[in-house]
């Protein structure tokens, strides 16, 4: 997580109008949750922590950050302008990936089910067919029974097929519904779309304009 600030537009926190403060300032970089390191980027007039000029250093909220001679900088403000996510969006490629298998999972198996389902009856008949053939002259129980496989198998077999390709809308589905929840902006929670990850990073920061978090931080 990255903060940067300066005078400049492009900053997290763009100090408005301040003789002393340079275009990219400085940055924050976040190293846990109470600790940050504080980094001068080659500005004009300095960045002091509690009165002595820094290059880079950590520094807690407590501390007194001043850029140049008298512009103080407050941290627990500036760190309201963090709109760095690239961890949390680099988190979203497992997401993509778990979900893109799991639904040529779903997609392949079902066709094996399905193809299972509707063959298996055809050749019934064929084989009952032989075992008459083997039982000599046929009697008319027999061919009965072939004759009702016959007709029947194919049928169970279509009924069979048909229910098990009508499983598969209802899981996709519900790993649809579930990567709705999962695949969304870390900061605005907008639905990123069916979007390969790779797409999206190359797109570097949420479109929603309300937004502007940042997925990759350069
Ligand atoms: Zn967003």
């Amino acid at each position: 997580m990255v903060i940067k600030i300066g005078k400049a537009e492009d900053n997290d926190f763009v100090v408005r109008e301040h003789p002393h403060v340079s275009r990219h300032h400085a940055r924050l970089i976040r190293e846990d949750d109470d600790c940050w390191l504080l980094e001068d980027l080659g500005s004009t007039n300095g960045t002091f922590v509690n009165g002595v000029q820094i290059v880079k250093k950590r520094v807690a909220l407590k501390d007194v950050i001043t850029l140049g001679d008298n512009y103080v900088l407050d941290v627990s403000e500036v760190l309201k302008y963090n709109n760095d996510y690239s961890e949390e969006f680099a988190a979203l490629k497992k997401v993509y990936d778990n979900y893109i298998q799991a639904k040529i999972k779903i997609q392949s198996s079902n066709q094996f089910k399905t193809r299972l389902f509707q063959s298996l009856p055809f050749a019934i008949p064929g084989v009952v067919g032989v075992v008459i053939g083997f039982l000599g002259k046929g009697s008319p129980e027999l061919f009965g029974l072939s004759l009702f496989i016959t007709v029947c198998a194919p049928t169970v077999g279509i009924y069979l097929g048909a229910k098990q390709s009508a499983k598969t809308p209802q899981l996709l589905q519900d790993i649809a519904n579930q990567f709705k929840i999962d695949y969304v902006c870390p900061k605005c929670g907008t639905f990123l779309g069916e979007i390969p990850w790779e797409s999206l990073r190359n797109r570097k920061q949420c479109p929603v304009s309300s937004c502007k978090a940042k997925w990759v931080s350069e």
